[in-house]
């Protein structure tokens, strides 16, 4: 408890309502003066072409850089931004510096490299969203199936209707749509049918489990077949072991991501790893 005041010997303390108060305008005045003062950074995870072992994309992953608490997970302030309406920001942030990036690369001799970008499910339905990426992409002269959009099935349960038409839209102009953390959330085969998307992102837990869980292992190649027959790419995120990929390789997985490739890392990193695994 907070101890508010103090007075003829009486304590008066905060009530557990107003501490939550308080602290969410703190966190909510520091999120904002994060936005204004360049806190957050990109870093940056390789994804593995498995048939050829090169990077063939990159994801881009938001960092908070706190000048005092140090480093704060996306986990823990990305549902934050999206309640207090920050996110709109924080993603045109993430979007224009993953996009500068990308340029960079390209003039550098990387051109097909893919970036992937996490679309908070709060983004889906603002109402200019396909307009403002498209002018982001113009903006970087970002060509046609150099970006991927990464989203939730949470995005999609809210509004199913007004996120299909809105994933139409973004494909027309060739995004690539990535449907993430598959498996963890209310996954439901019907989403699967009918959402145009390209690319599966099987999540982690399903990989972490391939070493102890055969189960798990059935429903992994299940998982992996069906993907296939709907037409979608596999990424397997989270490979840690060769095991976990030797797996995935012998069952027809076709991207891979993890600290067994490497750990997301900072922008001064990744050209190295790029001009050892890409030729
Ligand atoms: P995600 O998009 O599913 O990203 C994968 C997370 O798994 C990342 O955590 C990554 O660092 C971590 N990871 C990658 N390989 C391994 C591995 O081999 N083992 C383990 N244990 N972990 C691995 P991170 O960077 O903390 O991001 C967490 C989540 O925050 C992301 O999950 C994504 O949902 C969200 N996020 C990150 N950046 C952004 C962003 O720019 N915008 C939005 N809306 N969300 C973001
Ligand atoms: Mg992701
Ligand atoms: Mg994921
Ligand atoms: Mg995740």
């Amino acid at each position: 408890h907070m101890k508010a005041n103090q007075k003829d010997g009486f304590c008066i303390y905060m009530s557990d309502m107003r501490k939550k108060t308080w602290e969410y305008v703190h966190m909510s005045n520091q999120l904002r003066y994060a936005i204004n003062n360049q806190e957050f950074q990109l870093y940056y995870q390789p994804q593995i072409d498995l048939s050829t072992d090169k990077i063939i994309g990159i994801e881009a992953l938001i960092r908070w850089i706190h000048p005092e608490k140090g480093f704060i997970s996306p986990m823990e302030f990305i549902p934050f931004a999206e309640e207090t309406g920050y996110i709109g920001e924080i993603e045109e942030w993430v979007l224009k510096t993953a996009c500068k990036q990308k340029k960079l690369w390209k003039e550098n001799g990387y051109d097909d490299i893919k970036i992937s970008i996490n679309l908070s499910s709060k983004m889906l339905t603002q109402p200019n969203l396909v307009p403002n990426i498209r002018k982001i992409l113009e903006m970087y002269y970002i060509k046609c199936g150099d970006i991927e959009l990464e989203i939730t099935e949470t995005a999609v349960i809210d509004n199913l209707e007004k996120a299909i038409e809105v994933l139409h839209q973004l494909r027309e102009f060739a995004i690539t749509i990535a449907l993430d953390d598959f498996g963890t959330g209310y996954s439901s085969l019907t989403y699967l049918q009918k959402l145009p998307i390209d690319i599966l992102k099987v999540d982690r837990g399903f990989i972490s489990n391939i070493d102890t869980e055969e189960e798990e292992c059935y429903i992994l190649k299940t998982v992996i077949d069906l993907a296939h027959n709907l037409g979608l790419k596999v990424v397997a995120e989270g490979i840690e072991t060769k095991e976990q990929l030797d797996f995935l390789k012998r069952n027809g997985c076709d991207i891979g991501q993890g600290y067994y490739f490497s750990k997301p890392v900072p922008v001064e990193d990744i050209e190295s790893l790029l001009k050892e695994k890409t030729q």
